[in-house]
């Protein structure tokens, strides 16, 4: 019977915790030891020309790489939903949870067919050091960029996040030649789930909603709150059938949603317009387009779904 190998794993731990790796973190040696040693000051300063958390460990994996041979170099960051990984997966590893102090950066790991010599594994942690700060820095801007972009009541992308998708998505669409749908919903009188229950009694039914809504979509579509009871959804090769049957899918699960806010059940309704990218189409045109279907629908009565029309 033959056994798998073994991965050798080391480990640098958090500052304050035990164990002799735990120094090499200490932010006062990581910067001795960067004005010490040349080949770590020299990745260091590279390193901190950017704030793309891929690109820098790309650009370490790239510099180290004459140093420490490896075959991979892998990145996590569960928090940020980051996953870098650089070339084949191989047989021996090392593992280094990186962080500054108490803040967590992330997992990196090497791996490669040959053993990690405890010479090669001093080496690579002296070149770790100059990962350190640039990492920190990028993971900030990251948490930062994701927070401007994010709605904080429901967790879903915000009004900015939904134009630079709606850009980005119809340039893709556009160049491979793909359907683009999109859905705008609007809840019917909510106004007067507010009167009735109360500002956080709606505020928890935008939440509920949101949760339904996100249950309803495939993987690959976008959703976002782009007004106070606005939403819309961009769904990636989808055409107007597709998109048909996704706005009665959610009309239909919105209309049976039960909410209990405080022993109270409220139940609510959307307002649907939708339409499909054309030839020439803008950001502006797509949601103009759409938002004209909704009006259209919540002036025959709500609760109802109407495709635009597409005039020249
Ligand atoms: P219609 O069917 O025509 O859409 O009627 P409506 O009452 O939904 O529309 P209207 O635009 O008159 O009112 C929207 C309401 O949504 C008013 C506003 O106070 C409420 N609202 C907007 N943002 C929030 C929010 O974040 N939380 C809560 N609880 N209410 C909000
Ligand atoms: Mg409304
Ligand atoms: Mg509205």
């Amino acid at each position: 019977m033959s056994t798998m190998p073994q991965p050798t794993q080391n480990k640098i731990l958090p500052v304050n915790s035990s164990g002799n790796l735990a120094a090499i973190i200490n932010p006062t040696q990581i910067r001795e030891l960067s004005q010490k040693n040349d080949k770590v000051m020299q990745i260091a300063t590279l390193l901190h020309t950017s704030l793309s958390i891929e690109e820098i460990i790309a650009q370490f994996s790239e510099e180290i790489r004459g140093v420490i041979h490896h075959e991979n170099l892998s990145y996590v960051n569960e928090k940020l939903d980051i996953n870098v990984v650089i070339g084949e997966s191989a047989r021996h590893s090392c593992v280094y949870e990186l962080s500054i102090n108490d803040q967590h950066l992330g997992l990196l790991s090497l791996t490669r067919n040959k053993k990690f010599s405890d010479a090669d594994i001093e080496q690579l942690e002296r070149l770790i050091c100059a990962l350190h700060y640039p990492l920190r820095n990028a993971v900030l801007y990251t948490v930062a960029l994701n927070s401007a972009h994010k709605d904080p009541l429901t967790g879903i992308g915000n009004r900015a996040a939904m134009n630079t998708a709606l850009h980005r998505e119809i340039e893709l669409a556009s160049r491979h030649n793909r359907s683009l749908g999109i859905i705008l919903f609007d809840v019917d009188h909510f106004k007067s789930i507010n009167d009735t229950y109360g500002h956080a009694a709606g505020d928890y039914c935008l939440q509920s909603l949101v949760k339904c809504a996100e249950k309803s979509v495939r993987i690959s579509d976008l959703l976002f709150r782009y007004g106070g009871e606005e939403f819309m959804i961009v769904l990636p090769e989808t055409d107007e059938d597709g998109v048909l049957r996704l706005a009665k899918r959610i009309r239909r699960r919105v209309e049976r949603l039960e909410t209990t806010y405080q022993n109270q059940l409220i139940r609510m309704t959307i307002s649907l317009g939708i339409t499909t990218l054309c030839e020439n189409d803008d950001e502006k045109m797509l949601f103009n387009r759409s938002d004209e279907a909704l009006y259209k629908a919540k002036q025959d009565g709500r609760n109802c779904i109407r495709i635009a029309t597409v005039t020249g």
